[in-house]
């Protein structure tokens, strides 16, 4: 039970508000106990000080004599609650105290004798509940004497134990209703996260478009529950994404493969001349060699999604590796006729992952001869700008339409599907060579106008390692 929020929320609430309203009574007891302490002596006091008025001037007008002096003074002295006692030394000279109690001297007298001020005390006896006296230095004709008033606390303890009560019964009341309010509550509050845990428990990979229903509220939990949305959509792109990935690979290794296997097939139906054989072994050859090409790229791509392809860094010069793809291309520029115009540049000392640099670059160059018509023009420019360099490789071909731009990045995304196919591309070049500059913390981009020709721009900032 106690595994229930709803429950500890309700426990933590009660502790917090038991704690809270256990010290407030408390503090609210004390204090009214010492207000009525503080009212029943400042009262106490009042008829101390005017039955000893009253006993110096009876003393004086019976000439002295402080027996008669206090008995006079005390006849003519009733209060409602209080007693008063007049004393010389230890022994009483006049007290009007109720039949069977005796007044109870708190202190040493000899003590309070020297005492000029008022000396207050709690004492037993009266019912069981005991009185509250105050002992009051007084003169009279020659003599010193005390005058005792004191007031039974029944009425005082009484007014405390009905306080008492409204504490005993009350708290436990207000603690029980403050119980089943927090539960109500913590329920209340939690009904919007036992709704949405329902609702995710249904979600599951056929149905991941399916999201949790956000409060219009900007409070905590439409938060989560916003939180919680995108990340399955980030979970729903990323399946669709992974599900188009698998579909479009094994359509992509179908078609060399069932190359490869009817080729094989009528090699192998009847008996040939050698040169016939020799005929379809090279179809093979050339099949195969674009089916490992095509799973290296996937491989690649692998690595990188799952994080596994690390850069290998090191020291080069961009330049020389631009020539070095430049003389790679040459022999597929020159079956078509296409020249290719290396604008010169200074050294570009440069600090990366020279492989992926080389396969980013050979991508682009590639493409720029497959998609340039016989006898076009492929150019490449690199520029050192302040903190980046450029490189950028055009070419003179038909160009790409703007409507496929958007996609042109994807893989396995070709703009003419039967086109490329024949020159031999499945779509994953350029998401190789975006991976590799975005890799090194730049960007590629690309301006091309439909039969006018591309331009593709590989931006890297200088030193990668600050990336
Ligand atoms: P592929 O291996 O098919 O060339 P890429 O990812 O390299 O795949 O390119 C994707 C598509 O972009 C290509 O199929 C092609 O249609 C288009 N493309 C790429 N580069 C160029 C270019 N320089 N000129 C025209 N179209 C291009």
């Amino acid at each position: 039970m106690l595994r229930s929020v709803r429950v500890r929320l309700t426990l933590w609430y009660l502790l917090v508000f038991g704690v809270l309203l256990a010290g407030f009574s408390l503090a609210i007891y004390l204090k009214l106990s010492r207000d009525l302490y503080s009212r029943l002596d400042r009262s106490l006091l009042n008829a101390a000080r005017t039955a000893a008025a009253s006993f110096q001037t009876e003393t004086s007008e019976k000439g002295g004599n402080a027996r008669a002096g206090a008995a006079e003074a005390l006849v003519e002295m009733r209060f409602p609650e209080s007693y008063i006692a007049i004393y010389q030394g230890s022994s009483p000279l006049a007290s009007n105290y109720p039949e069977g109690e005796h007044p109870v001297i708190p202190v040493d007298l000899s003590y309070v004798k020297q005492s000029s001020t008022p000396i207050f005390d709690s004492v037993p006896g009266f019912g069981g509940d005991g009185a509250r006296q105050v002992l009051l230095p007084v003169k009279a004709g020659r003599g010193d004497y005390m005058v005792l008033a004191t007031e039974p606390l029944h009425d005082f303890a009484e007014q405390l134990e009905s306080m008492r009560r409204v504490f005993y019964l009350g708290l436990p009341a207000a603690l029980a209703v403050a119980g089943i309010g927090g539960f109500l509550l913590a329920r209340k509050s939690l009904a919007p996260v036992v709704a949405m845990s329902n609702q995710a428990e249904r979600i599951g990979a056929s149905n991941l478009h399916e999201r949790l229903t956000v409060g219009d509220g900007a409070d905590e939990l439409s938060h989560l529950a916003r939180v919680f949305n995108e990340l399955l959509s980030r979970l729903d792109r990323s399946f669709e994404s992974m599900k188009a990935f698998t579909a479009d690979a094994s359509h992509e290794l179908r078609t060399p493969l069932s190359i490869i296997r009817g080729e094989a097939d009528v090699a192998l139906s009847q008996d040939r001349e050698a040169l016939e054989y020799r005929e379809s072994l090279a179809v093979i050859q050339d099949e195969a060699r674009r089916l490992s090409r095509l799973v290296d790229d996937m491989l690649e791509l692998a690595r990188a999604d799952a994080g596994q392809r690390s850069l290998r860094i090191q020291e080069f010069y961009m330049n020389d590796l631009i020539d070095d793809c430049a003389r790679a291309v040459q022999s597929l520029s020159l079956k078509k006729g296409i020249r290719i115009d290396l604008r010169p540049s200074s050294d570009l000392p440069f600090c990366g992952d020279e492989d992926l640099l080389r396969r980013m670059i050979l991508n682009l160059l590639d493409n720029a001869i497959k998609y340039t018509p016989d006898a076009g023009v492929v150019t490449i420019e690199t520029v050192q700008e302040s903190g980046s360099i450029k490189i950028a490789i055009s070419d003179t071909g038909a160009g790409i339409p703007a409507e496929a731009a958007p996609q042109i990045f994807d893989r396995f995304f070709r703009v003419s599907q039967s086109r490329s196919r024949i020159e031999g591309g499945a779509g994953l070049g350029l998401a190789i060579a975006k991976w590799a500059a975005e890799a090194h913390g730049g960007n590629i981009s690309f301006v091309s106008n439909a039969g006018a020709g591309s331009t593709f721009t590989v931006t890297l900032p200088s030193d990668t390692r600050t990336a």
